[in-house]
């Protein structure tokens, strides 16, 4: 039954607030199990850290997430069923590294920085992946010895395995991409329980087989729209939740503008962080409190420069650089999939998001 208006207030089995995919998701299974959904999304559109941005002839860059790879299956799954193709990450040719003042070219994910630091990095690869595979994704906290993993920082955990200042360097760099943070912003067990849930650290860095193999057709962010409007039940714009009250067998949602929900059960499909920033009546149990307080969100920014054709594809590069030194530290190609116009999507992370993040957009050009 779809969620219903009285005097002002919605009424529904079910109320998300967000409509990012997560909170869209969650809404359509409920909707899927016969009951009545609405939604209030603080933005005015759909989608959260997914945000198509048009670059003119009907085509777009994603600034939010873009890349799926073939462990995300549930991911694939959905964008099927509502109708969003995929194409391959264009990934020929040579990449480049800028390393030790110098560029040179390599195939494939690791750089050829010399002997030493490859074989430095493949032993912590492995031992990265044996000690994941003891994380059960679901629940790591009760991973054997979860409290001592999750007691030591990532950067602490690399100073004692890794041998050489390039595997050193290569490491960071592989960390400051996948989770927009510097190791010493990571907890051991942070580090384990994602790269397990990702299926291995090697997957989550490639792009042929890995985590940035294929785009969605049209942007990710269709995938979110479609799924908005597939729903029966109100998905309502520009209401950002400042009050969540629990009473009885019923919850009462308000947003900012009047927009107000009573509801059997919330889900609440924000960012740890964000979950913070609502009033709880009652309070949040103390754990969940701390918890929300602890997980802060990582720093990351798109950059695209746009030119008339990829020109790197005809000198045999594929887009993909790497640069020890930054501010960009990683670049890729990302065309539309006529390739026209060329795209190079540069990342700022981490502390380079911060820094440059902090500054106005003409001075960070
Ligand atoms: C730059 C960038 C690149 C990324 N690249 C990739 C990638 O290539 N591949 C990949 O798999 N993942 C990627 N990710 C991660 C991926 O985008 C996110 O994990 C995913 O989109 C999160 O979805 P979500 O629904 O959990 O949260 P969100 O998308 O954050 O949705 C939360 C929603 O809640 C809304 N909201 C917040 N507060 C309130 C409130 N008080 N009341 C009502 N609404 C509220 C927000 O506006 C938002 O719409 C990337 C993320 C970023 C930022």
């Amino acid at each position: 039954m779809p969620a219903e208006a009285n005097g002002g207030v919605l009424e529904a089995d079910v109320v998300v607030v967000g409509a990012g995919l997560a909170g869209l998701v969650a809404a359509r299974q409920l909707e899927g199990a016969g009951m009545s959904v609405a939604v209030l999304e603080a933005r005015d559109r759909v989608g959260g850290r997914l945000l198509n941005e048009p670059i003119g002839d009907g085509k777009v860059v994603e600034v939010g997430g873009q890349w799926v790879g073939p462990t995300q299956k549930r991911m694939l799954a959905l964008a099927k069923t509502v109708g969003v193709e995929t194409f391959p990450t264009f990934s020929d040719g040579e990449n480049v590294i800028e390393w030790g003042g110098e560029l040179r070219r390599y195939r494939g994910t690791i750089p050829a920085l010399g002997r030493a630091a490859l074989l430095d990095v493949a032993q912590a690869q492995r031992k990265i992946d044996r000690l994941a595979r003891r994380i059960p994704p679901e629940a790591p906290w009760q991973a054997r010895g979860a409290a001592r993993l999750d007691a030591v920082t990532f950067w602490s955990w690399m100073r004692r395995n890794l041998y050489t200042r390039g595997g050193r360097e290569l490491i960071r760099l592989a960390v400051e991409a996948v989770w927009a943070a510097e190791p010493e912003d990571l907890s051991l067990l942070h580090v384990l329980f994602y790269t397990r849930s990702g299926g291995g650290f090697d997957m989550l860095l490639d792009t042929e087989g890995g985590a940035q193999q294929d785009r969605f057709v049209g942007g990710s962010q269709v995938v979110a729209e479609r799924v908005a409007a597939e729903l029966s039940g109100p998905v309502v714009l520009g209401a950002p939740v400042r009050r969540l009250s629990q009473s009885g067998e019923s919850v009462r949602v308000e947003a900012d503008g009047g927009a107000s929900v009573s509801a059997r059960r919330a889900i609440v499909a924000l960012a740890p962080a964000l979950c913070g920033r609502i009033a709880y009546d009652p309070p949040l149990p103390g754990l969940r409190e701390q918890l929300t307080q602890r997980m802060p969100n990582g720093a990351v920014v798109k950059c695209m420069a746009l030119y008339d054709e990829p020109f790197w594809r005809a000198a045999g590069l594929s887009g993909q650089a790497t640069s020890e030194r930054g501010p960009v530290k990683l670049t890729f190609d990302n065309s539309p999939p006529d390739g026209r116009p060329g795209v190079l999507l540069g990342f700022l992370e981490g502390r380079q998001a911060r820094r440059l993040g902090a500054v106005g957009a003409d001075e960070r050009r």
